[in-house]
Formats: C-alpha cells, structure tokens, sequence
C-alpha cells in the first residue's frame, strides 16, 4: 500500500534506479539449484512503519529464500522462552570466519561464536525445539502473524535440496553433540533447520516481521515479545555478527543492525523508526547481497538515518 505515510517512497525510487544502471551485481548462490537459477538482476526494497504501513519498489512481492535471516526471528522466539540462560549455549562475538565454518567449535568447546553463523543458529533451533516440539512451525506461525500474510510456507523444494546438500551443517550438528550442546536427535534437528532457512517470504513480508525490532521488542498486535532490552540485544548482535566476516564492513557501510542470507535478502533495523528489507540473488563471496548492501549504503546515506 502507497499511503500518505509513506515517507521514504521518494528515496526508495531514486535507489531502484540507481542500481539498474550498476553493473556487476554478484553471484546467486549455487550449492542448491532452487537459489542458483534465481535472476542476479531482481532487485525490491521495502520500507515497514511501525504502524504496519509497508511500500516498497521493484520486486518487492516477490518472495524469495530467507535462509539465514530467519536466525533473527529463531533467537528472538527462544530468548522470549528461555531468557538468559541461551547464552551458556551461543556466544555474542563476531566469528569473523564464514558462516558456515567448523574451526572456532574445537577450542570454543561447542559453543559457537553468535547466534547467526550457522552453527548458532543450530543450537538456538535445537534449543527452540526442545521447548516447542516443533521449532519451525513456530517461526511460520510468528512470521505469518507479524507479516500478516497466512500464505507464507516453506518452500519443499529448497528444504529437500538443503537436506541433499547437508553434510556441513550436519558436521556442524554432530560436532556440537559431541560436547553435549545440542539436545535433539541431529535428524529431527536438521529437518528443523533446513526447512527454516527454506521459507518463502517477501520484502514487503520480512520488512513487517522485523518490526518488533523496531517497536523495541512490541509485536503488530501490541503484544510484547521481547523486553525492551532484549530487542536492544538483538539488535546489537545484528549489528556486531548479522553478515557473518562482512559484519565490520556492513556496518561501516550501513550503520544499522542488519541480517543477511543465502538468498540474497537482507532484514535492516532503524530502532524506533522503521524496518527495510532488500532483495537481489546476487551475492559477494562472504554470502552477502551485493545490490542488497549497495542499496542500504545509499539509504542511510541519502536519508541520514543510522544508529550513530
Ligand atoms: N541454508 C544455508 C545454510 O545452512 C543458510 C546459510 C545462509 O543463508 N547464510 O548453509
């Protein structure tokens, strides 16, 4: 909906055009066919309100894979549930190495570096699991409530594909068993995961579920999910770990919390103001939307708007 609130529509339009006339926008991913055959040129950018109010340009309707930014909304429904004693499972440091890295697990003792590098997100999944039963079924329903869109699903086709091409996360999994750390059986653990990062969803859709980022932990419904210093945190941990070894670089660049994934989404947060969601396939070789990042650079930039 284009309403008379919709105060970054000018900005959003100048950026469109922008990046159609910016060559060089990067490679989709490849280790799963559903994410490589995705058109390197697709490009939306949606803007959320806090009031609900979502505008967007390009293809800002088109839903695409949200792999990694689901690790968002996993966190932020397990801390709602378990509070602090999660970070005795997951650290809160930038890795610095790529996302889905084994290295750092053997002298962390399990413990992964951030909720946001693949083996994080496979405790936090884990832990979630083990409090709900059904880990991603309770992420779909969180998105579809926030989103306000009851068509969201999982796509069954990226979730087999993932499970095909599984054996990094499941080394992952299993490594962090060996030192106690994940509670679930691996395959009810992985088929937990895989069909998590698996979900289809817009901008217009991923820009209205991050707004209980934006309302400092309030949910569309005006429910609370998240103390106001819980949302803080999660921010924070955007800020310091969302792009996984480009996290320095992201914000440098953007001077916002953000969270990338895979399928060349990524979620961004101006507390108390808004929340963006931007969408090209092409990715850098850190897994980052390359117009993505390019597009948030220009938004800040253009409107000023940062957490600094
Ligand atoms: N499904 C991807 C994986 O587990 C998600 C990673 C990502 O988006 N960075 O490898």
């Amino acid at each position: 909906t284009t309403t008379s609130s919709a105060t970054f529509l000018p900005v959003l339009e100048r950026i469109a055009e922008e990046i159609s006339h910016t060559p060089g926008h990067g490679r989709p991913a490849d280790y799963i066919p559903a994410l490589a055959s995705r058109d390197p040129r697709s490009f939306g950018m949606a803007v959320a309100e806090p009031d609900g109010t979502v505008y967007g340009v390009g293809d800002w309707r088109e839903p695409f894979s949200a792999q990694s930014i689901t690790k968002v909304f996993t966190l932020a429904l397990d801390l709602a549930r378990e509070g602090d004693e999660l970070w005795e499972h997951v650290g809160r440091e930038p890795s610095g190495n790529p996302f889905n890295s084994l290295v750092q697990l053997e002298y962390e003792n399990g413990i992964p570096r951030n909720p946001f590098i693949n083996a994080g997100a496979l405790v936090v999944t884990d832990r979630l699991q083990t409090r709900t039963g059904d880990a991603a079924g309770e992420l779909l329903d969180f998105l579809r409530a926030e989103s306000g869109n009851p068509d969201l699903d999982f796509d069954t086709e990226v979730a087999a594909s993932e499970t095909a091409h599984g054996d990094r996360n499941a080394a992952l999994a299993h490594f962090m068993a060996s030192y106690g750390n994940i509670d679930n059986d691996i395959p009810v653990l992985l088929d937990q995961y895989f069909r998590q990062c698996s979900i289809a969803a817009s901008c217009a859709d991923l820009a209205l579920a991050t707004g209980f980022l934006a309302r400092h932990g309030v949910r569309a419904d005006g429910s609370r999910l998240l103390s106001r210093s819980q949302a803080k945190q999660v921010n924070a941990i955007m800020l310091t770990c969302g792009t996984y070894d480009a996290a320095g670089n992201f914000a440098y660049r953007v001077g916002l919390p953000g969270k990338s994934g895979v399928g060349g989404g990524i979620i961004a947060v101006v507390p108390g103001r808004c929340t963006l969601c931007v969408w090209s396939p092409g990715l850098d070789e850190r897994g980052n939307s390359v117009a993505g990042v390019a597009a948030l650079d220009r938004f800040t930039t253009l409107t000023g708007l940062s957490i600094f």
